[in-house]
C-alpha cells in the first residue's frame, strides 16, 4: 500500500520558506517583491483564483495589485495595461488570468508580459528559454508537480518518467522538466498505441488528461510514483485521472485530487514571484 502524496502539507512548507524569506527582506529594509494580477470580465473560476493569491499574498507578506478589466475591453487598452505594468518598477511579477473573453488573443495577449516578469511562465520567450536551458521562468503546474517528485525522498535522475498528455501547459512542460532532471522520458497522447503497456513500465508516471478515473492500476508500476493532474468536475466534485484507491494498493506514492498538484498552484507561482529569475 503507497502513500498518498500530500500537496497541501508540500505547499505549506514551502509557503513557511517563502514567509520567512520576506520577513527577512522587511527586517533588511528590502523591497518586498510586488505581483499584478489582472482579470478581465467575471469569469468565476478566475474570480476564485485571484481571491485565493490575494488571501495567500496576505498571509505571506507579499504585496499584490489586483486590476480588475471591463470584459469589453480592447485589445489596444489592455496592451497598455500590460506595458505599463511590464515598465513599472515596483512590480515584479505579472498574471493574467485565463481565459479571456473570446475577442482577445490570448496566445498574442499573454505574450506581451516581458518575459522577466512572466510567473505564470507561459508566455512564448519563456517557453523557448524553459527548452533552451536558459533562465526563465517554470509554469506553476509543472514546476508543483517537480516539488511533489522530489518531495517523495526519491531519486528522478535516471528514471523512467512516462507523461500522459502533451498540452502546452502540463504534458509538455513537465516532461521537459523530467528531461532536465535526468529522467527517461517518454511523451503519450490520444494516438500513443500500446499506452497500457508504456505507462507500466514507468517508474514515474504523470497523468494529465482531463479524463476521470482513466489511469487503472494495469497502468502502473509497482511502487511507481503517480502524479494526477486531472480536475474534471463531476456531479460537483473534482475528479483526478487516476483511479486513486486502486492505484494506491500497487505504487508507492500517489497524488490525490483535490489536494495534491492543485495545492501547489498559487504557492509556486508566489515562489516564481519571490526568487525572480535573476
Ligand atoms: P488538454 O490540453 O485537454 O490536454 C489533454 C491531453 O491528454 C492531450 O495531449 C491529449 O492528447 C491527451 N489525451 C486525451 N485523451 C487521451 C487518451 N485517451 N489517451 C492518452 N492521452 C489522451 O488538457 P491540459 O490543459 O493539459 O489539462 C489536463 C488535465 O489537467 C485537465 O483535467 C485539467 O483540468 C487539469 N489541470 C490541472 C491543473 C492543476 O493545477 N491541478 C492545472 C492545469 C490543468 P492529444 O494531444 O492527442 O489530444
Amino acid at each position: 500500500m503507497g502513500v498518498s502524496l500530500n500537496g497541501k502539507a508540500v505547499a505549506e512548507n514551502l509557503r513557511n520558506e517563502i514567509r520567512k524569506s520576506i520577513e527577512v527582506k522587511k527586517a533588511n529594509g528590502e523591497k518586498v517583491p510586488c505581483m499584478a494580477n489582472i482579470l478581465v470580465g467575471n469569469d468565476g473560476g478566475s474570480l476564485h483564483y485571484v481571491n485565493n493569491q490575494n488571501k495567500v499574498c496576505a498571509d505571506l507578506g507579499i504585496e499584490v495589485k489586483s486590476i480588475y478589466l471591463d470584459e469589453k475591453i480592447t485589445e489596444e487598452e489592455i496592451t497598455k495595461v500590460i506595458c505599463d505594468l511590464n515598465n513599472d518598477n515596483n512590480i515584479n511579477g505579472i498574471i493574467l488570468q485565463l481565459p479571456l473573453p473570446k475577442h482577445l488573443d490570448e496566445a498574442k495577449i499573454t505574450s506581451l508580459i516581458s518575459f522577466e516578469k512572466d510567473i505564470d511562465g507561459l508566455n512564448t520567450v519563456s517557453v523557448g528559454k524553459l527548452y533552451k536551458g536558459e533562465k526563465c521562468f517554470i509554469p506553476c503546474t509543472p514546476r508543483g508537480i517537480i516539488e511533489l517528485i522530489k518531495s517523495t525522498g526519491e531519486k528522478i535522475e535516471g528514471k523512467h518518467a512516462v507523461v500522459i498528455g502533451r498540452s502546452n501547459i502540463v504534458g509538455k512542460p513537465v516532461a521537459q522538466l523530467l528531461l532536465n532532471e535526468n529522467a527517461t522520458v517518454t511523451i503519450c497522447h490520444s494516438r500513443t498505441d500500446n499506452l497500457k503497456e508504456i505507462c507500466s513500465k514507468a517508474d514515474i508516471l504523470v497523468a494529465a488528461i482531463g479524463k476521470p478515473g482513466f489511469v487503472t492500476e494495469e497502468f502502473v508500476k509497482e511502487n511507481a510514483i503517480v502524479i494526477d493532474v486531472g480536475t474534471t468536475a463531476v456531479n460537483g466534485k473534482l475528479a483526478g485521472d487516476v483511479c486513486f484507491d486502486r492505484v494506491i494498493e500497487k505504487a508507492s506514492f500517489v497524488t490525490p485530487v483535490p489536494g495534491g498538484v492543485g495545492a501547489m498552484t498559487t504557492t509556486m507561482l508566489l515562489k516564481n514571484l519571490c526568487e525572480g529569475i535573476e
